[in-house]
């Protein structure tokens, strides 16, 4: 069956709870063992002290280790993807930061596309840097068959333990070629003789549009908080991917202590039942958004994946590893920052407010915003400049959308 099929029911025994249909907020921070023997087998399960026997479940223990509302949403979460196993987080940045602290460490390299998401790389830049992880960069348009050449042959291509990219970048709609990157993992191991993972950052088109462990990745990772969640009303993070991945990251989330809360998992349980139909919605509204933009005068470039403005390379490789382009839309207005920022004034039903991929539709400049903090230099080379509005498109009527547009537009 289909995941949409699956999401409302998938994983949960309404007899486990007085028959209910829905599965009831377990808010406890431990559970009553049945016998002193149980408990033994059960921590011996949790510590992978020993292998479950044919059908046994391990069982449930302390909310830091395991919860059946954090349970059953890791398992319904994987099924999008048709992953092995997801692991869920209190945000977005716990789950990126303990893909980095479970597998680099001191001396290793981390292969990281720019741009990337502000938080990953205050962490990478303050953090990882500092106790002694090299860092390289790549962009979409590194040539990334010469680079895996190169890294073949170089002995700096023997460090790297971790292959991080976000694609579509954050906010120009950049993409980056999956297909190559699964290719440049597999390349390194073979010639170093290393174990290399893969991860990419999948908040803007998966898990619906975009599916990375078809690819060769190891991990996809999620702000859960924008289209997962896609109601602004909490924060939380995902990784989903192979047994063997998760399992070394959920091994560290105990001890981290980082998983989420049974409050938030039930949320996210609820959202994930209506993802499928909110993010259709939301990319046939943006569609319609995007034709409003690229014939308004006073829009010089609209930034969306697959336009042909986005250059015929980038396109192709859209079309290849995403089924839709999303909902996520920038473009630049004539006349800098005083018009984007009196056309962002103006808008009414569109709010003004970061973050992504919720059922409202939000706006925000970039360049003063989100990536405030990045070197001016950096921006200007990425075509991100004060010009620059950032549309996450909701699931309102699409005419209201772009009459709201039109009206902050008007006169200018
Ligand atoms: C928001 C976001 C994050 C960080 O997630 P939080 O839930 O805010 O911690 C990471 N990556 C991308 C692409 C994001 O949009």
């Amino acid at each position: 069956m289909k995941p949409e099929s699956l999401m409302m029911t998938h994983g949960y025994v309404p007899e486990w709870s007085e028959n209910a249909v829905k599965c009831p907020i377990y808010q406890t921070s431990t559970f009553v063992f049945p016998t002193a023997e149980a408990g033994k087998r059960f921590f011996a399960l949790a510590y992978g002290k020993t292998d479950p026997q044919e059908g046994e479940n391990p069982g449930l223990i302390y909310s830091r280790l395991n919860n059946p509302n954090l349970q059953i949403l890791e398992e319904r979460l994987s099924l999008w993807e048709d992953a092995e196993d997801a692991a869920v987080f209190e945000s977005g940045m716990s789950a990126i930061s303990t893909i980095f602290l479970t597998f680099l460490k001191p001396g290793d390299r981390l292969l990281i596309s720019n741009p990337v998401y502000g938080g990953t790389h205050h962490f990478v830049h303050n953090y990882l840097q500092s106790i002694g992880v090299h860092v390289e960069h790549f962009t979409a348009e590194t040539d990334l068959v010469n680079l895996t050449e190169e890294l073949c042959k170089d002995k700096r291509g023997a460090e790297i333990k971790l292959i991080y990219a976000e694609t579509p970048a954050n906010p120009t709609n950049a993409v980056i070629d999956l297909k190559l990157l699964g290719e440049m993992k597999i390349a390194l191991m073979k010639s170093h003789d290393t174990d290399v993972r893969m991860a990419i950052d999948n908040t803007y088109l998966g898990p619906i549009w975009q599916k990375p462990l078809d690819w060769g990745a190891d991990m996809s990772c999620y702000s859960a908080t924008k289209f997962l969640s896609g109601h602004s009303d909490l924060i939380a993070g995902a990784i989903t991917g192979s047994q063997e991945s998760i399992l070394a990251i959920k091994t560290l989330r105990t001890f981290l202590g980082n998983m989420a809360s049974p409050n938030t998992c039930w949320l996210l349980t609820r959202s994930l039942e209506t993802l499928s139909i909110r993010m259709e919605r939301q990319a046939s509204n943006a569609l319609h958004v995007v034709r409003f933009l690229q014939d308004h005068s006073r829009v010089s470039r609209v930034y969306f994946p697959g336009l042909s403005s986005q250059g015929t390379e980038q396109v192709s490789i859209q079309n290849r590893q995403s089924t839709k382009a999303g909902a996520m839309i920038s473009f630049d207005v004539i006349g800098g920052e005083a018009i984007a920022f009196r056309v962002l004034n103006k808008l009414t039903l569109i709010k003004l407010a970061v973050s992504l991929g919720s059922n409202e539709s939000l706006a925000q400049h970039p360049y003063h915003m989100t990536h405030a903090d990045m070197p001016e230099l950096e921006k200007e080379d990425l075509n991100l400049t004060d010009s620059m509005i950032r549309l996450s498109v909701g699931i309102e009527d699409s005419e209201d959308l772009i009459s709201d547009l039109k009206q902050a537009m008007e006169g200018l």
